[in-house]
């Protein structure tokens, strides 16, 4: 019988094959060499555990099929997906999609030198906070700013700025974990800062927080249940409430509101989100938010507020650790830029834009792919339907915003198989399954993508 070992093309044959030289003018000649190594290894061991089961292939099919691999390998591992899932502040997607104004600052920015620390009227050193101060104070009516990398970074920095050594007064009720590592209670004590926890679970009064003040309370602490909501038998100190109690006691306070909202988010049907104006008229001292949340800008953490706490915030070493670069900068002075024209906004910052998508728009949208799925033979039904999505990304755990699907049944593999190859298509996209069926939300596919979308999914 034939010895199946020794019809197996060398490492030295495989790499004189056309398939593999090309790919040595694109990866290195080592890369090559690996994958080649590997692959005749794994071949060897599968040939003897079941030898006879198959055929040594030719040394250009083996070839061939290394070449593909090593290709497949060679795919950047972060990748942009299609969001069908309807969650519109997607946290494993990377949360808010950023505005072409955005996209483009960065890339100007990022191509080469940019004036970050200089400034062009003076031909002097600058601040980088220079960026976007103007814009944040503007907008939010604030005194001064500070940008952190993200919300969790700025909460960190103020505690350990303004607090350390000392009590931050916070209600049982507020104190949230958003996720990851993000425990309010951790971070707390990882700023040097000590929570002094009053009221209860449900019910917390300005009284509760007006009781434990004593010369080592160094700020009260209000912050947005953005994930969460207590509802039933309860009771919560407004902001105003706090800052007048602040005031009375000469004790600061810091504002935590999540989300950042710089406009009335219930126009589109979502209540119960303050928005950064609201704290700022009211008195508080320092406000946090994310910038890659409601804004809709990059990921980073913006502080607004009093000067005198802003400057102890900026001063502080950990602010060196901890503050954005240029790309960052410039994404959000774009992104805060259209925010000076609500109607502009709306249109191009895409967070805006798809909650402010009519139901009209959505369903004709949908209109226009359903007869090109229909046409695949591979699904059992397709059809348009109605459905909620949701905003996520620790907004508004209660609310949804209505939105048009495509509900898909496949017709012999399962719902998640389906969903599997969607997934691992040449344009990766999410859905959602629900009720033993896929589902498209239209609200969260840019409308740039419907085409993809169809296009994927028929290469199934
Ligand atoms: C999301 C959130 C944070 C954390 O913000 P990141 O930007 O994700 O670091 C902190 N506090 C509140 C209230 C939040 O909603």
């Amino acid at each position: 019988m034939d010895n199946p070992f020794r019809n197996l093309p060398s490492v030295n044959d495989l790499l004189e094959t056309p398939a593999l030289k090309t790919v040595v003018e694109r990866v290195s000649h080592n890369v090559v060499v690996d994958n080649v190594r590997t692959f005749l290894d794994d071949f060897r061991t599968k040939l003897k555990t079941k030898s006879g089961e198959f055929s040594v292939p030719s040394a250009a099919e083996m070839a061939n099929s290394i070449a593909t691999w090593i290709s497949s390998e060679d795919k950047p591992p972060l990748q942009p997906v299609i969001n069908g899932t309807g969650v519109i502040l997607h946290t494993g997607l990377g949360r808010a999609p950023l505005a072409e104004d955005a996209i483009n600052a960065i890339a100007d920015v990022s191509r080469g030198y940019a004036s970050v620390e200089v400034s062009l009227e003076s031909g002097k050193r600058s601040h980088r906070i220079d960026a976007v101060k103007k814009l944040l104070c503007e907008l939010t009516g604030a005194e001064a700013a500070a940008v952190a990398n993200n919300n969790a970074a700025a909460t960190l920095l103020t505690l350990a700025a303004m607090a350390t050594g000392q009590e931050v007064i916070v209600s049982r009720g507020e104190l949230i974990e958003i996720g990851g590592s993000y425990r309010l209670p951790d971070v707390m004590s990882a700023s040097g800062a000590v929570l002094k926890e009053v009221g209860t679970t449900n019910k917390t009064r300005v009284s509760d927080y007006e009781n434990a003040i004593h010369e080592e309370t160094g700020a009260l602490m209000k912050v947005h249940t953005s994930n969460y909501v207590v509802c039933g038998f309860t009771e919560a100190a407004s902001i105003d409430e706090l800052v007048a109690l602040g005031k009375k006691t000469d004790v600061p306070v810091i504002d935590d509101v999540g989300s950042g909202a710089l406009i009335d988010f219930s126009k589109y049907g979502l209540t119960d989100e303050p928005t950064i104006q609201h704290s700022i008229k009211a008195g508080a001292d320092v406000i946090l938010f994310s910038g890659d949340k409601l804004i809709g800008g990059p990921q980073c953490g913006i502080v607004v507020g009093k000067e005198k706490y802003i400057e102890k915030i900026t001063k502080h070493p950990m602010m060196r650790a901890m503050r954005v670069d240029k790309m960052t900068l410039a994404g959000l002075a774009a992104t805060l830029r259209l925010y000076r024209n609500i109607d502009e906004a709306e249109e191009k910052v895409p967070l805006l834009a798809m909650l402010s998508t009519t139901m009209d728009s959505l369903r004709s949208r949908a209109e226009r792919m359903l007869p090109r799925l229909q046409a695949l033979a591979y699904f059992q039904s397709v059809e348009i339907v109605e459905a909620q999505s949701m905003l996520g990304g620790g907004s508004i755990p209660t609310q949804s915003v209505p939105t048009i699907c495509l509900q898909v049944k496949p017709q012999s593999i399962s719902v998640q198989q389906l969903s599997d190859q969607i997934r691992k298509s040449e344009s990766p996209i999410f859905g959602r399954i629900q009720n033993d069926a896929y589902y498209l939300d239209l609200r969260t596919i840019l409308p740039s993508q419907d085409l993809r979308v169809i296009e994927a999914i028929s290469s199934l």
